[in-house]
Parts: structure tokens; C-alpha cells; sequence
């Protein structure tokens, strides 16, 4: 099937009566047995059954069971936001050894490698995307976005893949700003694909979710780690995730589109410097998105205007896109990331990373494009 089709009926549930349409919400934290052996075998796991709901319930189950069908993993678990994905993933895969994150990765996976991991004394290493040979050696758990925040940089997934596979380490791949609807990184070799739900897959900006997919094997210790963090997620947030996902292939196919048109405009704006979005001709990264994105660039672009003042000019003139730090949802959203997300580091750094006082990061969302362009135009003004 389709994705786009996947998308609308993965994860629904065996018919049986009541049968409705949509699934219902097991809004319990415990089940129920009948007999003494039948809750034996559950909770010791020899027989498929639900006993409390941190360990699994049904909800998190079908939501899981349509992420693994779009990313084309045997498995994904479900956990209660992106961090407590990615938290799984690295402590599931890493076999005792070290944990090392690109230079580009969201904040708080930066946070949660230096500040959290090293103090426990796991050995924290950092390294380059874009050199695949810089993958460190030591690393038993290595960690990329496939589209990085707010410039949607690419990255060799293969290479990457390879890379850490001939050190025996796992390649984990955040897939939050690229999706499934650009991008299957474990068809590319990545080990584990991990996902902040509330952004894309969710799409409607009311839940906070995040699912890891890969093989049953790995899955399944990234289901213990988040049992055992007690990071499992609440049902109706998975309820919610699911009904989001249902028009993940129109949502995407309508703020993919709007994307490259922005991109188009804004590229022949005279008050924007630069644009960044791989489908704008000279974008660094045009060939990685030919061989890794089946599509010409996510539904975020960022923007350089000159200098901070002239970015909170345009952001205070806005209108119809909001000011917000999330992204992915059917709404555009606006972020200035030198003093948001990226306000951590120091100017030089945020320089090395090519953000700028005057860079803006755009989530685009599933309006007219038209409606878009005229928002734009008058905020630029
Ligand atoms: N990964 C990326 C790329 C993100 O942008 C975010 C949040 O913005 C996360 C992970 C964390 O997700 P959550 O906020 O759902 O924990």
C-alpha cells in the first residue's frame, strides 16, 4: 500500500463488536483476568495480553503498529515525548559503550548527551554529520537528524550507516523534520529510527508523543528502557497521535508544496540574504536530497534577513503565522532560533552552525499558499 494509504488505516484494530469505525480509548492504567493462569503467563510474558499500562496498552499498540508501517520497521514503541524516544534508543543500543551526537542535533538531545548521560558516566562524543569518517570509533550508539534544525542540512545516511557499523555501533536517526513521507532512513541502513510524534506525524500541535522503530529485538529494549523510565505514554495521547495520522498524506503533500513555493519566493525577495531549503538551486546539500529525500526538502525552511532588528520587525508584523517553538504542525509557525532554540550557545557557535541574528526558521502548515505569500509580503514590507 501507499503510504499516504498506510497513513489512514495502519494500526486500526481487528474488527469485533462492538466494531467501531474508530478506535476506541482504553483510558485505564490496569487490566483485568479472568484466571489465575492466564495472568501468570501475561505478566511473565509468555502470552500477548495487556496487565498495566506503563508496560503497554492497546492504544500505544496501534499507534506504534502504523509508525513502523510508515517507516518500514517490524516494530516501534511508543514513548511519552521525542526526548523519551531518543533516550530508549541511545541507552538500548549502546552495549556499555559510549554515546556520540552530530554536531547538529536538536537541543535537547544535546542536553540530554552532556548533561545528563556524561554526569551518569556514560562517555559522550561529538561529531560531524557531514564527515561520516569523523563517526567516533568508540561510539556504541551514534546519533544524526536526517534534516537538522533550522537550516535542513542533510546527511549522508548510508555513509553514516556504514560508518558506525564497521566500529559495531548502532546508527539511531532522528526522522522528526523529514518524516516518513521524505524519508525511511532504515531502508538506508539506520538501526533505529526515533521520532518527536508531536511535531509532523501528530500534526495538530495538542500532544506530546515520540515513538522509536526498528527491529522487533531493538525495539523491544527500547520498550523496557521506557517501561522501566516510566516514559510510556498516556493512551489518549496515542488516540490523538493516531487520528492526527490519519491525514499525514495530505497534510504533507500540501506543506511540502507550500514549502517550495515559499522557497521559490523568498528567494527572489530583495530583503532575504539567503535562503535555505534544498530546493532552492546552489543549497549545499541538492545531491543528499536527490538520494535521501524523495522529495525536494522538508516543510521547514529558514531565511536570512539582515540582522536581529529586521527579524523582530518581521515577526512583529505577522499575522496569520504564529510565534511559536514547535514546528509541524497544520498551521505555519514562526521561530527566531538565535535567541530560542538555539540561544545556548554563543554567537561564534551559532555562527559555525550558519544561524545568524537575522535568521528565521519557518514550520509551514497546510494553508493556501497564496494566503502564505500575501502573509509574507506584508510582514517583509
Ligand atoms: N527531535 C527533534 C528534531 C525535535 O525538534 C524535538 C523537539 O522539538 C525533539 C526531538 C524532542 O521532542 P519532544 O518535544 O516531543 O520531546
Amino acid at each position: 500500500m501507499h503510504p499516504d494509504s498506510l497513513a489512514v488505516h495502519a494500526g486500526d484494530e481487528p474488527a469485533q463488536e462492538p466494531s467501531s469505525l474508530v478506535p476506541p480509548i482504553y483510558q485505564t492504567s490496569v487490566f483485568t483476568f479472568q484466571d489465575l493462569r492466564t495472568a501468570a503467563d501475561v505478566t511473565g510474558g509468555q502470552a500477548a495480553g495487556y496487565s498495566y499500562a506503563r508496560i503497554g496498552q492497546p492504544n500505544a499498540d496501534m499507534f506504534g503498529a502504523a509508525v513502523a508501517a510508515l517507516e518500514g520497521a517490524p516494530a516501534a514503541a511508543v514513548a511519552a515525548s521525542g526526548m523519551g524516544a531518543i533516550l530508549a534508543a541511545l541507552v538500548a543500543v549502546r552495549d556499555g559503550r559510549a554515546v556520540a551526537a552530530a554536531d547538529e542535533v536538536y537541543g535537547g538531545s544535546v542536553a540530554l548527551v552532556e548533561s545528563f548521560l556524561r554526569p551518569l558516566g556514560v562517555e559522550c562524543l561529538r561529531f560531524d554529520a557531514h564527515d561520516p569518517r569523523s563517526v567516533p570509533a568508540e561510539a556504541g550508539a551514534v546519533l544524526v537528524e536526517s534534516s537538522s534544525n533550522p537550516l535542513g542540512r542533510l546527511c549522508d545516511i548510508a555513509a553514516l550507516a556504514d560508518e558506525a557499523h564497521r566500529h559495531g555501533a548502532r546508527l539511531v536517526v532522528d526522522n522528526t523534520f523529514a518524516t516518513p513521507y521524505l524519508c525511511r532512513p532504515l531502508l538506508h541502513g539506520a538501526d533505529l529510527v526515533v521520532h518527536s510524534v508531536t511535531k509532523f506525524l501528530a500534526g495538530h500541535g495538542d500532544v506530546t508523543l515520540g515513538a522509536v522503530a526498528g527491529s522487533r529485538e531493538r525495539v523491544q529494549a527500547c520498550q523496557t528502557a521506557l517501561t522501566t523510565f516510566g516514559a510510556t505514554p498516556d493512551p489518549f495521547a496515542c488516540w490523538l497521535a493516531l487520528r492526527g495520522l490519519r491525514t499525514f498524506g495530505v497534510r504533507m503533500e500540501r506543506a511540502v508544496a507550500n514549502t517550495r513555493g515559499i522557497a521559490q519566493y523568498l528567494a527572489g525577495h530583495a530583503a532575504v540574504q539567503r535562503v535555505h531549503h534544498a530546493s532552492v538551486p546552489g543549497h549545499a546539500d541538492r545531491e543528499l536530497a536527490q538520494r535521501f529525500l524523495s522529495g525536494e526538502g522538508p516543510a521547514i525552511l529558514a531565511f536570512d534577513l539582515d540582522g536581529e532588528e529586521r527579524a523582530a520587525r518581521f515577526i512583529e508584523r505577522l499575522e496569520l503565522i504564529r510565534y511559536a517553538p514547535s514546528l509541524g504542525d497544520v498551521s505555519t509557525i514562526v521561530l527566531h532560533p538565535a535567541t530560542t532554540s538555539h540561544r545556548q550557545l554563543t554567537p561564534a557557535q551559532q555562527g559555525r552552525l550558519g544561524i545568524l541574528p537575522g535568521t528565521i526558521r519557518l514550520s509551514v502548515g497546510i494553508e493556501r499558499l497564496e494566503d502564505l505569500i500575501a502573509e509574507l509580503e506584508h510582514a517583509l514590507g
